[in-house]
């Protein structure tokens, strides 16, 4: 079975100089890094989306906000710290779309198990972005499934940086409490063997919640900037956060041969300037745990993660 990567070439803008993130490119990256990689033609891509509306934002977002970023009006359209263009608003709204687009299709098509390479989401915040993240896609998403299917999901966020979009959302929409329960806005503490152990006992009351019937999808996000080489990062070593997605992919593989649970990924930060392909190794290492674990396709892939100059 492939892994479907839903993935538009616009969706990435022309390069903005002068940002911090170069996550706007990543998409397009991290595409290019996998084509040289084995794990490649187990891949299928998947363009069939449309730029998210006004009123999808709207779900999420306070209109004030959501006019200032479409009209690009300083300062508020940049306060996810990113400079703002025509080019990097109508990416962010195709961004927002891939995550929405991945998660409905595998809700659609449980065996498929697919992904979004995107990131930009987990930090932002009703009335503004932060820390270079615009929308709530996530959130977005997860209020769509449940207002028009009744759908429940979980997220587990392996970023460095602890997903606060989801629990910030949650006055300003408080069916959201329904769409992803308190305590399954997943995000581990601590570091090394500490993290591990807590992302486990996390990933066991998850599972228990999807085996009750309480959670319909699980969404996963890998950052790489949970990795202690990457400028943002200190909570794993390369092998324990590869030990960190065999734990995710081995759960939701066990629970998917009791129930057709629909499995989504996500890519989410990473930043190494000194050398940005570790951070796509690692995600491209992420992925092959997936197609061995999900897809029954076994590469015993791995890539370069350099130490830090
Ligand atoms: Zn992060």
């Amino acid at each position: 079975m492939t892994l479907t990567i839903h993935y538009r070439d616009d969706m990435v803008p022309a390069d903005a100089p002068g940002n911090y993130s170069k996550s706007p490119s990543k998409p397009r990256r991290f595409l290019e890094f996998l084509r040289t990689t084995p794990l490649w033609p187990h891949i299928d891509l998947q363009d069939t989306f449309s730029p998210l509306t006004r009123d999808d934002l709207l779900l999420a977002h306070k209109p004030a906000y959501v006019d200032a970023f479409l009209a690009g009006t300083q300062p508020r359209c940049e306060s996810n710290g990113l400079v703002w263009s025509p080019a990097f608003r109508d990416s962010v709204l195709l961004t927002n779309a891939c995550l929405l687009s991945a998660i409905t299709a595998a809700v659609d098509n449980p065996t498929q198990v697919t992904m979004a390479p995107v990131s930009g989401f987990h930090h932002a915040q009703p009335s503004g972005g932060s820390g270079y993240c615009t929308f709530s896609g996530q959130v977005i998403a997860a209020l769509k499934l449940y207002r028009e299917r009744g759908l429940r999901g979980a997220w587990v966020d392996l970023d460095g940086h602890f997903g606060n979009s989801i629990e910030d959302s949650r006055e300003f929409a408080p069916d959201l409490d329904a769409a992803i329960a308190p305590g399954l806005n997943i995000n581990p503490s601590g570091s090394h063997g500490g993290y591990l152990a807590d992302l486990t006992a996390k990933l066991a009351a998850l599972k228990q919640a999807v085996l009750s019937g309480n959670v319909e999808y699980v969404a996963f996000a890998h950052g790489a900037d949970s990795h202690e080489w990457d400028q943002l990062g200190y909570q794993c070593s390369t092998a324990e956060w590869l030990q960190a997605a065999e734990l995710v992919y081995w759960m939701l593989a066990e629970v998917r041969k009791v129930r057709p649970l629909p499995v989504t990924v996500a890519l989410f930060g990473g930043y190494r300037d000194d050398h940005p392909e570790s951070v796509l190794g690692l995600h491209a290492m992420d992925v092959a745990v997936c197609l061995r674990r999900l897809c029954g396709v076994d590469l015993n892939y791995q890539a370069e993660v350099r130490p830090r100059a």
